[in-house]
């Protein structure tokens, strides 16, 4: 960061008050009195008075004719990123959603025999036990957190979550947060978009994941002008797991269509609501569906492509069967589905007139005069599928592109952790949620710098950064030097609290 500021040009320097050479001690204490303004919520913009007094630190009372807007964390956070990106990169209706584990910087002094997560959490399965070489707790160790929940280090704030195993590694059990993030995502059938991170949520790892995640979307939507709204959040399991009550409807009463994954115990076959219909896989079928197209295979990690989309097309087979909307949903959630005949998806002998379409589409094998619900239409309680429906059928092509975008920001997340920020254990060396949030909302507002001219130089095109400051457009040349500089200063920044 020194270093950072020291790079600064004259004219910057100047504007930032800086007269001499800042040194660390300068920078951890401007630091100090942001977190302090920050938990006291006396943080405000405009003013038109200092709020620190210079001589003594101490944080000074808003006068009451003063115009201020107080600053959340939250959207100090979000004026961060915000700041990041600048205004002729477009952002799309779509929001991709991720967490991923982020490790506390103190010392573990006690061991849980199980993982300590939320009840909605997806089901833990096979993690590594403890090594109970290592595993003896220190005396009065674990504590009892400020929330209830078992606290294992110093940190007030960390607690033991759930990590999930990757390429063949097993799930494993880790003390501190977990960092949600916001990315801007493609739109459906649109142009490729620059990854960008547009918000970001630090909460207690094993803590619950969808209110986590709606906290994040409410965060982004609050900074969002007119004609920019979100409208679209693709999230993984972790998220839509949870209850409908914490995810699905939470998003539905914001108008946010939630493009989920369903998980093997969300997926089968149930009765439908009115009678020859049935439920499969989160979609309303006519029960016209033939056997074969109702049990079908799951999409196993590393799937040839070949045979992905071979099922994807059984998947489009069983869809000419299902019960589409007729209506957009009403203000309280009922919402009209007009049946497979009706929508002349299907041809369906007890509806004349579906026989008289196409002789491409399927014909039903429903006996003349036995009732079916090919024609029938419905008005469905938002209650009905609320867990797993979305607005392509599991399994198709099309829902298979819906949720597709969620795989560039899945790699990019990667990209962010381990070849950009190495964003491991001791990135940030203080405690505490506040704390860390600042400097990781820090950390990200550079790293979309990065990522956008990175992004601009692939394509050969000007970044708009480098143009606004005037820097020779010779991305390859700066972008990793520059990478690797603001992450080391932003690990000298923080390497003044000790570890617990
Ligand atoms: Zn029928």
């Amino acid at each position: 960061m020194t270093e950072t500021l020291a790079d600064l040009p004259h004219t910057a320097r100047h504007d930032l008050g800086l007269r001499e050479e800042a040194t660390y001690r300068m920078v951890w204490y401007a630091y100090t009195l942001l977190i302090r303004a920050l938990e006291a919520g006396t943080l405000a913009v405009p003013h038109n008075h200092p709020w620190v007094d210079r001589s003594t630190g101490e944080l000074l009372p808003c006068p009451r004719d003063c115009p201020h807007q107080p600053i959340p964390p939250a959207e100090f956070f979000g004026r961060l990123l915000d700041a990041s990106v600048p205004d002729s990169v477009p952002l799309t209706e779509a929001l991709a959603i991720d967490s991923t584990d982020y490790e506390t910087w103190a010392r573990r002094r006690s061991w849980a025999r199980k993982p300590d997560v939320d009840p909605d959490h997806l089901p833990v399965k096979d993690h590594k036990p403890v090594n109970h070489a290592q595993s003896a707790n220190e005396a009065s160790w674990p504590r009892t957190g400020h929330d209830g929940r078992a606290q294992n280090s110093l940190d007030p704030d960390a607690r033991d979550g759930y990590r999930s195993g990757t390429n063949g590694t097993r799930g494993s059990v880790f003390c501190g947060y977990d960092l949600h993030l916001a990315v801007n995502a493609r739109s459906l059938g649109g142009p490729e978009t620059p990854f960008i991170i547009t918000g970001m949520h630090l909460s207690p790892a094993g803590s619950h994941k969808g209110r986590a995640g709606v906290t994040l979307i409410d965060q982004v939507r609050a900074r969002r002008g007119k004609g920019q709204v979100v409208t679209e959040v693709i999230g993984d399991r972790g998220y839509s797991y949870c209850k409908p009550e914490t995810w699905a409807w939470p998003l539905r009463a914001r108008n946010v269509e939630p493009i989920i994954d369903l998980h093997h115990n969300q997926r089968g076959q149930h009765p439908g609501p009115i009678p020859a219909t049935v439920v499969i896989d989160g979609g309303l079928f006519s029960d016209a569906l033939p056997h074969p197209l109702r049990d079908l295979p799951g999409f196993p990690i590393g799937m040839p492509a070949a045979d992905k989309a071979k099922l994807h097309g059984r998947y489009d087979q069983r869809a000419a069967y299902a019960f589409t909307p007729h209506s957009r949903p009403d203000k309280d959630g009922y919402q009209r589905f007009k049946g497979p005949a009706v929508a002349g998806k299907v041809r369906c002998p007890n509806y004349p007139r579906s026989l008289r379409g196409s002789h491409t589409r399927p014909t039903t094998a429903c006996t003349p005069g036995t009732e079916c619900a090919c024609g029938k239409t419905l008005t469905l309680a938002p209650d009905v599928t609320a867990w797993t429906k979305q607005r392509n059928l599991w399994g198709t092509t099309a829902w298979a592109a819906d949720y597709g975008r969620r795989a560039a920001v899945e790699s990019g997340n990667a990209e962010i952790k381990t070849h950009r920020l190495h964003m491991d254990r001791g990135f940030t060396r203080v405690m505490g949620t506040l704390k860390n949030s600042v400097l990781l909302a820090f950390s990200l507002a550079a790293l979309n710098v990065i990522l956008l001219r990175d992004w601009h130089a692939k394509r050969r095109r000007l970044d708009p950064w480098s143009h606004l400051v005037n820097e020779p457009d010779e991305p390859n040349v700066t972008k990793h030097t520059r990478a690797k500089r603001r992450t080391t200063s932003l690990a000298t920044l923080t390497s003044g609290d000790p570890p617990g």
